[in-house]
């Protein structure tokens, strides 16, 4: 098969990146001769071993973490389940957990779910967010109670990019005496974290959105944290994690994490400049545009604009003419056109969640490509809103 890479315009980095050409290095010698088992007792399996604790120290170190306290899993999905049943079992009497509107849905399915399938028994709350998509720090405290097992609050969000005070409000649980996990998916290599002074109990993160493969995540654990296997089998992992690791991909994660520490100023400065360079000329050049979000608190890469009256998914059909890839907060999930549940948690307009286009940036991307779309977008919905009645309306 082949993905003509050399000619997109890749723009969705929050949903996944392009593997970085040293982490693709790293990892090829584990794809092909080096195949031994880190369990094994011989030399041959024992030196990928040491390699894998090579990777856990480049992840802690990103984090501010300490290796042990590293967890290699399959996903971000598998950290944040993970965290959340093991908070259950260690406290079986309490029934309640704290959480927001505008979760990933691995979060928010898994909510969903335990409340369902044990009848309701588990209680959760979740929080409301402001119009711009932030959080109000005395109404979450409000929401802890005795009965409450864990909290689990996104770093950062996917869709806006917006950044919750999560230092704040794991200073808060702990005063509370609960355990706080926190989705930092999209935030790790993006924004510098120190977990070594943050009271944070779990954290996932997701090696394919930071230029990392596909299918390898991390569970953090603070040590201390009282902890229960969600994957139980054999003693890989410290016991935390059965079954065998995901060896070329731990390999490609640890890289990732040591190249994310090295690129975070770009990230935060030149990456940052595209991003806004691409916001400030759509908002200006398209009528009826606005940002979703919060201007400042939001990470370097993202921008997410509502251009009214117009359909995600036909101005991303029409980004497509020209190779550029970007996505929609209307995903035509099971045929109903439903608005993101993040953009109608923040309350945005229906004319306005329906036209709303996520452009997530990386380090790849160059200035060329900003204007080109820069240049691109503006035609595209003004002959969209052209077909639109709701624009004719107006
Ligand atoms: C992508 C993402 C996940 C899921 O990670 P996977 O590795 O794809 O399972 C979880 N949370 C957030 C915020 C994400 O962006």
């Amino acid at each position: 098969m082949k993905c003509d890479a050399e000619k997109v315009i890749y723009m969705d980095n929050n949903a996944t990146t392009r593997i970085a050409p040293e982490v693709v290095d790293a990892m090829m010698p584990f794809l092909t001769e080096c195949y031994g088992n880190p369990s094994s007792m011989h030399v041959f399996g024992g030196q990928v071993g040491r390699v894998v604790e090579k990777a856990r120290k480049q992840v802690a170190d990103l984090i501010g973490s300490e290796p042990s306290e590293i967890t290699f899993t399959s996903c971000g999905t598998e950290s944040d389940s993970t965290a959340i049943l093991s908070a259950l079992q260690a406290y079986p009497e309490k029934r309640h957990i704290v959480t927001t509107r505008v979760e990933h849905p691995a979060i928010k399915h898994l909510c969903e779910n335990l409340s369902r399938m044990t009848g309701h028994k588990y209680r959760i709350t979740r929080l409301q967010v402001e119009s711009d998509g932030t959080l109000d720090i005395e109404k979450y405290e409000e929401a802890l109670t005795e009965d409450t097992a864990i909290v689990s609050i996104m770093w950062a969000n996917n869709e806006t990019g917006v950044i919750f005070p999560v230092e704040k409000m794991a200073s808060i649980a702990k005063e509370h005496g609960i355990l706080f996990h926190t989705d930092a998916v999209q935030a790790v290599g993006k924004i510098a974290i120190d977990l070594s002074t943050i009271d944070v109990d779990f954290l996932s993160l997701s090696g394919h959105k930071l230029h990392a493969p596909k299918g390898v995540g991390v569970l953090y654990v603070k040590k201390g944290t009282p902890f229960v296997p969600f994957i139980v089998g054999g003693h890989q992992e410290g016991g935390r994690r059965g079954g065998t690791e995901n060896v070329a991909s731990i390999i490609g994660l640890g890289r990732a994490c040591e190249l994310a520490q090295e690129m975070m100023g770009e990230e935060n400065s030149r990456v940052r400049a595209l991003r806004d360079r691409l916001e400030q000329g759509l908002l200006a050049s398209v009528p009826k545009s606005m940002l979703n979000g919060h201007k400042v608190d939001r990470l370097p890469n993202t921008t997410n604009i509502s251009f009214e009256f117009v359909e995600g998914e036909a101005i991303l059909l029409h980004m497509n003419l020209y190779n550029i890839c970007a996505s929609s907060g209307s995903a035509c999930t099971s045929g109903s056109l439903e608005p993101s549940h993040v953009l109608r948690a923040m309350g945005v307009p229906f004319t306005a969640a329906h036209g709303s286009i996520r452009f997530s940036l990386s380090i790849y991307n160059t200035e060329a490509e900003v204007d080109f779309v820069l240049e691109k977008m503006p035609p595209i919905i003004a002959e969209l809103r052209e077909l639109s009645p709701f624009w004719k309306a107006e």
